[in-house]
């Protein structure tokens, strides 16, 4: 994490932070620290609120709860150390590499000027125990040359294995930072980058797509009944609902605490509130079963609310819409989509 404080803020922030860890009870040790300081600072909103989901449910704060919390949220440290020790290995493999194809190529030089030597030396001989110990050093040169090259082949063997190792390394620390922990989808920094990517091809293209902002219905209550573990087991049965609910190129993430967001490539807005209609089903529909008792729990609904991309619009811009959709369609009274009217274009008449 990157921190570009000034002193009176940091300074802020540091005195949050230890009054907090002191409260708490915990160890000041610099990860419970960093965790605190960034709570304060409100960087990591999805860290902030996962410590908020902590104490709403009255859950204690423990030293090794903090540890897996920075673990999970501020683990780029972790990623990034992976990703120096990856360039340092493909660093050492190539200068093995490219020394062992250098001693080959002066070994291949040498031997070919010993060849051309050897020509000059034949020519004229007609001792046959001299043309055997002429042939003798030919052959002994050339079983020099094949195991030298039969050594380059290994070393080029082995390397090539050591990379495909760091490349399966990294492209797993690649989705790692791009995945919620929880529930396995996309995570928030994804789906910045995904949108970001898609409104600027359909800014260039001139196709549509939507969005759905997604926030479970009386999630709270859900929490306070039934316990943050049978929380989180809901949340991971939304998510699973909502990505088989969607096709190939839709994006389903983890937008925050219980709120997910879906881009919809290609879909113009009354096709998102089909969609997003029929995830709301889909998820109204599913029993909730307590893993523990095997007891059936009350259902859970959601609300949904569907904007279309607004050619020209800003990204945040299409989100505060979507989000007011959403909050319509909680004003109204929950599990149900509401569409957030796009600026500028006529609402097609009810027939
Ligand atoms: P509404 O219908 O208006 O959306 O009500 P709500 O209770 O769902 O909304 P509110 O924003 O008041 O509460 C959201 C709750 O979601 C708070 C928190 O307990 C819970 N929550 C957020 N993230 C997590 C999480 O990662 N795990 C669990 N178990 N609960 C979470
Ligand atoms: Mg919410
Ligand atoms: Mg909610």
């Amino acid at each position: 994490m990157q921190y570009t404080h000034d002193t009176n803020q940091a300074s802020e922030y540091a005195i949050a932070a230890m009054a907090r860890i002191k409260k708490e009870k915990l160890a000041p040790s610099p990860e419970i620290y960093e965790l605190w300081y960034v709570y304060y600072s409100g960087q990591s909103p999805e860290m902030t609120r996962a410590l908020d989901v902590l104490v709403a449910n009255k859950q204690k704060i423990t030293n090794e709860r903090c540890k897996e919390l920075h673990q999970r949220f501020l683990s780029e440290a972790r990623d990034e150390d992976m990703v120096r020790r990856a360039g340092d290995q493909i660093n050492t493999t190539l200068k093995s590499v490219s020394g062992a194809v250098k001693d080959v190529k002066s070994a291949t030089t040498e031997y070919s000027t010993k060849l051309g030597g050897v020509s000059g030396q034949i020519q004229g001989v007609d001792d046959p125990a001299k043309l055997k110990n002429i042939l003798q050093t030919v052959m002994n040169d050339t079983q020099n040359m094949i195991s030298q090259n039969q050594k380059l082949e290994e070393q080029l063997d082995k390397s090539s294995l050591v990379m495909e190792e760091l490349q399966r390394d990294l492209e797993n620390v690649r989705k790692e930072a791009l995945t919620d922990g929880l529930t396995g989808l996309s995570n928030r920094k994804a789906f910045d980058a995904e949108i970001k990517r898609i409104a600027a091809a359909a800014a260039e293209s001139g196709d549509v797509f939507s969005l759905l902002m997604v926030d479970i219905d009386h999630f709270k209550s859900f929490n306070d009944n039934f316990g943050h573990q049978i929380g989180d087991q809901v949340l991971r049965l939304v998510a699973r609902t909502l990505t088989d609910g969607v096709k190939g190129r839709d994006v389903a993430a983890r937008y925050g605490g219980e709120e997910f967001a879906i881009i919809l490539p290609d879909t113009p807005l009354q096709a998102a509130v089909t969609v997003g209609d029929a995830l709301r089903k889909a998820v109204a529909s599913k029993d909730v079963i307590n893993r523990g008792t095997g007891e059936k729990l009350s259902r859970i609904t959601m609300s949904v609310g569907a904007a279309e991309f607004n050619k020209g619009e800003d990204i945040r811009e299409l989100i505060e819409r979507a989000d007011a959709a959403l909050y319509t369609a909680k004003h109204n009274g929950r599990n149900q989509v509401a569409a957030a009217p796009t600026p500028g274009k006529k609402k097609k008449k009810e027939a």
